[in-house]
């Protein structure tokens, strides 16, 4: 791919330059050097990649689930194949390291390997008997044209959860990728129609929210897939069902991390430091809070304060850099924004990091506070950044309910050596997704990404048994032989 290329959108099997639309510059958040241009897309090129899918829908949902398996492993095959040129421009484009970028393509090939097992996940049930001489069968069936609208954090991993199982399934797809990573969507266009996958089943539209609203309201899309911040989520959520679509928002997130006295700190320490600081916090699985429960708090946060000093930060591509930068100026901003409000608020700057010196690239030094109260807004809002807040407690009970207070309930973890916390933890804790002294507890891609309360809008979630469900609708059928 050309340095400056303008990007194209791909539907119905052919690459197509919109005509007319505005670009968008995409630079490299390392050195904030441009990389790309990206085009607005509007209501008119959506139509045209939804009508592309609608078409397309008809004889792809026709095709036997073997051969769309064949398609998928195809798909694979492919990926593994240039799994390191897509790290790469995820190193590019995103600012994450080489090894956060390779370990997050090789989730997005898990999640293809799952959906290749779609003969098996697919199937439905069968009752003989329900009464007398008659019997009922349960089938799956794809629900029509699936939109996938993802943002800048997982740039082939999050594409990689919806496209394939919902392609395996015999829907067709139309990716609406986030505008700020979009070399990656580019590339995977590539790949999945060299991949075999028939014009029209696979259409991929840049754009930004423009492009969004054209595909939350129009009449052939029939479900919605979203990953991105809460805000984005609640209007995806109410748009796109109050246009009669089913929908799945997976949203913001504040994650807790509850460190007992009896945790080993010789392994949580470094856990929880790459929890919050890999990636430069840009995970919606990122531990932000660390909740200490006394006694031993001291000890532990002269341990994280020392880590959290001799983290390195710099460009993603450089040997030996450990914290990268985030996405763009604005976001720095707002980052380094956060942190000023919580000195002003009270809490204690106890660690900072540096930043490297007269790049152009939109770096932050990684922040510890200590004596965070529950009720500051460093404590309860998704800051997103390479910034970790203590609070101190004096019991497990306290710990729980203060993480329980959060209005999100993605991830939680707790580090400690008692299996009699642990149980205490994972059985009342209000969040989905659970570490026992783990600090990114991510599910494979063979189980549900489960986040609860304002961290996810809908009913099925995304990946494992959960997407194939959300990505077929179920017919039951009774039968009575005269
Ligand atoms: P974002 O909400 O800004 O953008 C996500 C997508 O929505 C992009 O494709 C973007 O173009 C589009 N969009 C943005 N604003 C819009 C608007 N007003 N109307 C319609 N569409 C709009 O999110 P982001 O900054 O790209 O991603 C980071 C966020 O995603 C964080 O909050 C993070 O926690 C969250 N996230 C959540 C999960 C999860 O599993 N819960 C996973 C990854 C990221």
């Amino acid at each position: 791919m050309a340095e400056t290329e303008t990007l194209e959108n791909f539907v119905d099997g052919a690459w197509v330059r919109p005509e007319g639309r505005d670009l968008l510059d995409v630079p490299d958040p390392s050195s904030g050097a441009l990389i790309a241009r990206v085009p607005r897309s509007g209501a008119s090129e959506v139509d045209a990649a939804v009508r592309a899918a609608r078409r397309a829908f008809g004889s792809w949902r026709e095709v036997p689930v073997v051969e769309r398996a064949r398609h998928v492993l195809a798909l694979r095959a492919l990926l593994e194949a240039h799994a390191e040129e897509l790290a790469r421009t995820v190193v590019r484009e995103n600012g994450k390291t080489l090894d956060e970028a390779r370990g997050s393509v090789r989730r997005g090939i898990e999640a293809t390997e799952f959906a290749a097992a779609a003969p098996t996940t697919l199937q439905g049930s069968f009752l003989e008997d329900v009464s007398r001489g008659v019997d009922t069968t349960l089938l799956r069936q794809p629900v029509g044209v699936v939109a996938g609208i993802t943002p800048f954090n997982f740039p082939v991993m999050i594409p990689l959860w919806m496209a394939p199982l919902a392609l395996v399934c015999g829907n067709t797809f139309v990716l609406k990728p986030s505008e700020r990573v979009p070399r990656s969507a580019s590339l995977l266009a590539r790949w999945v129609a060299e991949a075999g996958f028939p014009a029209g089943t696979f259409n991929l539209v840049h754009g930004d929210a423009a492009a969004v609203d054209a595909l939350l309201t129009h009449p052939g899309v029939d479900a919605v897939s979203f990953v991105g911040s809460a805000p984005t989520a609640r209007h995806i959520y109410t748009t796109a069902a109050a246009h009669g679509k089913r929908v799945q928002a997976l949203a913001g997130a504040k994650n807790y991390l509850i460190v007992m006295p009896d945790a080993e700190l010789a392994r949580s320490v470094p856990a929880i430091v790459s929890s919050a600081f890999g990636q430069s916090g840009e995970r919606c699985l990122a531990g932000s809070v660390v909740v200490a429960v006394e006694p031993g708090a001291d000890r532990l946060v002269e341990q994280l304060s020392r880590a959290v000093s001799a983290l390195v930060t710099g460009p993603a591509n450089a040997s030996g850099t450990e914290v990268g930068p985030v996405i763009r100026p604005e976001h720095r901003d707002r980052v380094l924004q956060w942190i000023r409000d919580g000195e002003r608020l009270g809490a204690r700057v106890v660690a900072r990091g540096s930043v490297p010196p007269g790049s152009a690239g939109y770096y932050v030094p990684p922040v510890l506070f200590d004596g965070v109260r529950p009720e500051m807004p460093i404590a309860q809002e998704e800051i997103f950044g390479p910034v970790l807040s203590v609070i101190r407690v004096a019991s497990l009970d306290e710990a729980i309910e203060v993480a329980n207070r959060s209005r999100y309930g993605n991830a939680a973890a707790i580090f400690t050596r008692d299996g009699r916390s642990a149980r205490e933890f994972t059985h009342r804790i209000e969040a989905g997704m659970l570490g026992v002294n783990i600090g990114v507890p991510a599910p494979a891609a063979f189980f549900p990404f489960v986040g609860w309360k304002g961290s996810f809008y809908g009913d099925l979630h995304a990946t494992g048994r959960d997407a194939v469900e959300f990505y077929t609708r179920k017919k039951v059928v009774t039968t009575r032989w005269f």
